[in-house]
């Protein structure tokens, strides 16, 4: 049952690079903006170790810190940063209904819609039944339990590359499943993982399976050429093959393409509906950078409080 309904100006929904820039410039601004975290607070850079390309930090910052020193610039200047999922939202009508965790009702003139994107999985049956037994989408998070021992992981662009550097760090050998002959991922990206002498890199391979009834002990993979299995022996399955959009919620009134990502107006973060922007990564499936995300947000927080500035001279 609804409980508690909220009037703001600014809703903000998401907590990554994205959604803290839009706070900044919405409280700056004197917007008073409210922000919900979702349920991965800081976001996607919140599972990943150092971010060398942000401008500013000369030196590389760890994610989680860096989405820390985010969250305290927005507050600082009077974000209400709080913990939730929007759980439904009614956009036809102003002002704009957001329900979260199911229980809290808020009506806002403006939302800015910066729900990010979410790993994607492989589908196996195997893979859902030994999710946290030894498969895992963040190797950042998950890689120090294999430690010494030998894992596996799924994919070819920057992350499964990125991801395999980081696990061939602490893994006595690293087996990388790539479904092509040639890989997705930048140049510099990919010479990284072939001048490792602890990644092994399987091309033109798929996972079959994988094997183990508690935990991971394995996972059969057939090369899609010569149909020639092989079972690896591995602790750890490691999958990191893209992302889907975080947009669910709001698929009834707001125009996405065929993945889920935000359609909106070229030049803006506008959305097909008045009063809803959207940015970083809900919008985005080609640059996808911490700092595209923190563009993006600038631009949606500016959109609303022009928005705002309108409604009010009328
Ligand atoms: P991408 O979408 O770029 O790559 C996904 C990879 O997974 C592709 O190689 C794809 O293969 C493979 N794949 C997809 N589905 C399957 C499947 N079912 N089975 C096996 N393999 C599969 O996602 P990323 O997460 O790697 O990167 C997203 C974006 O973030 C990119 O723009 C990237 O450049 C950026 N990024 C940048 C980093 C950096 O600069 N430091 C670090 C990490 C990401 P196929 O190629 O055959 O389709």
């Amino acid at each position: 049952m609804n409980q508690d309904i909220e009037r703001v100006k600014v809703l903000i929904v998401g907590s990554g690079p994205a959604g803290y820039t839009a706070a900044i410039y919405a409280s700056r601004a004197g917007l008073n903006p409210v922000l919900y975290t979702g349920g991965q607070p800081g976001g996607q850079l919140t599972i990943t170790t150092d971010v060398e390309n942000y401008p500013g930090y000369p030196d590389g910052i760890m994610g989680p810190e860096m989405m820390e020193d985010f969250r305290k610039q927005a507050e600082r200047f009077g974000t209400k940063v709080r913990y939730g999922m929007v759980t439904a939202v009614d956009f036809s009508k102003t002002p704009h209904v957001v329900t979260v965790d199911d229980q809290v009702t808020v009506h806002a003139d403006t939302v800015i819609i910066s729900t990010g994107a979410s790993a994607k999985w492989l589908g196996l049956d195997s893979e859902t039944r030994l999710n946290g037994k030894g498969v895992s989408a963040c190797a950042v998070c998950d890689g120090f339990f294999f430690r010494g021992q030998d894992v596996a992981i799924v994919g070819a662009g920057d992350t499964a590359c990125e991801e395999a550097s980081y696990l061939a760090n602490i893994c006595s050998k690293v087996y990388m499943i790539v479904r092509r002959d040639e890989m997705r991922a930048s140049q510099i990206m990919q010479n990284r993982v072939m001048n490792n002498p602890k990644i092994e890199i399987l091309w033109n391979t798929e996972t079959e399976d994988i094997l183990g009834d508690d935990e991971v002990t394995g996972a059969r993979v057939i090369n899609n050429v010569t149909k020639e299995k092989r079972d690896l022996k591995i602790s750890g399955f490691f999958v990191a093959i893209g992302h889907q959009p975080n947009t669910e919620v709001f698929k009834d009134y707001i125009h996405m393409d065929e993945s889920g990502y935000i359609k909106t107006i070229p030049g803006s973060t506008k959305t097909n509906v008045e009063g809803v922007f959207a940015c970083g990564d809900a919008q985005d499936h080609i640059y996808r950078q911490a700092v595209t995300a923190a563009g993006t947000g600038c631009m949606a927080a500016l959109d609303a409080e022009r928005y705002l500035a309108a409604l009010e001279n009328h």
